[in-house]
């Protein structure tokens, strides 16, 4: 395209904590590479972990990984998009052959490329066309930024083998926890919802947890025997980086109940339990981290579906230059999804 800038905006961190608008020259593209004009990009937990310093990701570094926007150019080797098709993007560039990649699970690569200086919360994005997901054209921008966090809790319910007429418990009710509700139900669960903020917990009965229970008012253990009968939840999300949630949820689970360690949990800590819970409940204690194209490419099909309300969660719409405010709204979890407009929908 002609009218591609020569400059691009760019909110870089030169370490964690920093954070300042650069205008840097816009990527040069390699033959299979795709340039993508950002529209949105939401603000994930993760990046306020890096910002914050709690994580080992490299710096200088342009966060963000959670984005959508319009082919701007393309390498010579890329014909089967044009420009200003509305597209999303998965951010971590898998190596294809190692161990991990050759062994169904892509997302644990061992060779991964991030995108360190060119992350969604600039202009523009460069990455391979094998990373670039063409989206309708009637799609949502704003819904289409969540492809990459609703991937990653499709992977995470899909190992919870749920079926139709089991009770599912969701702790925490931020963006993750709501999109989780979301997905369970759609495996047939019937779903409670957890959490200490009551206007979280109201949001997840507008998007159709079966039941709310906040913590502080009820003992969780007490409503979940209540309302399963004695019986348990069959599975469990924790999307709270809590190790004391994992142990209470386990408790609460009925026998071949499964558990999902969803959030890392920071600072590291331990577990405490009994294995005999586990033993004799014949408990599944899983995790799920990241995702993989084919979790991508289902997280897509649900959001264009409309199977899940994805766009909703959004409590922030912030511009590019507010980015520091933005994560403090997630690290205060003062609202639900924060996303930056970078540059919004095309003309
Ligand atoms: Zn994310
Ligand atoms: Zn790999």
């Amino acid at each position: 395209m002609s009218n591609k800038p020569k400059t691009i905006r760019q909110m870089w961190s030169e370490k964690p904590g920093e954070l300042e608008m650069r205008y840097n020259p816009i990527f040069e593209l390699d033959g299979d590479d795709v340039l993508i004009k950002v529209a949105y990009t939401g603000i994930c937990p993760w990046d306020v972990r890096a910002f914050t310093g709690k994580s080992s990701v490299a710096f200088p570094r342009v966060l963000g990984h959670e984005s959508s926007g319009y082919v701007a150019d393309m390498g010579k080797n890329v014909h089967d998009l044009t420009p200003g098709q509305p597209v999303t993007a998965d951010f971590i560039v898998k190596c294809g052959i190692c161990k991990a990649c050759r062994r169904g699970r892509p997302n644990r690569c061992q060779n991964p490329t991030y995108q360190q200086f060119g992350g969604g919360y600039g202009d523009y994005i460069r990455i391979p066309r094998k990373n670039v997901y063409p989206l309708r054209p009637t799609t949502s921008m704003k819904a289409a930024a969540f492809m990459e966090p609703l991937a990653c809790v499709w992977r995470g319910e899909k190992m919870l083998n749920l079926q139709p007429g089991d009770t599912a418990l969701i702790v925490g009710a931020g963006p993750i926890g709501l999109m989780h509700m979301q997905v369970a139900r759609l495996f047939g669960a019937q779903v409670i919802v957890s959490d200490l903020l009551d206007a979280r917990l109201q949001k997840a009965r507008e998007l159709g947890a079966d039941w709310i229970v906040n913590p502080s008012q009820k003992d969780v253990g007490a409503f979940v025997e209540e309302v399963t009968d004695g019986w348990g939840v069959d599975a469990a999300v924790i999307a709270v980086g809590a190790a004391r949630l994992v142990e209470q949820t386990l408790t609460y689970l009925a026998p071949g109940g499964r558990l999902n360690i969803f959030a890392g949990v920071y600072p590291k800590d331990q577990l405490h339990i009994d294995p005999n819970l586990i033993h004799y409940g014949e408990f599944i204690l899983t995790g799920s981290a990241d995702s993989t194209p084919e979790d991508m490419t289902r997280s897509l099909m649900l959001i264009e579906n409309g199977q899940v309300n994805v766009e909703s969660l959004i409590s922030h719409l912030l511009p590019l230059e507010e980015l520091g405010k933005g994560f403090e709204i997630v690290q205060n979890t003062a609202g639900l999804k924060v996303m930056i407009k970078v540059n919004g929908e095309a003309p």
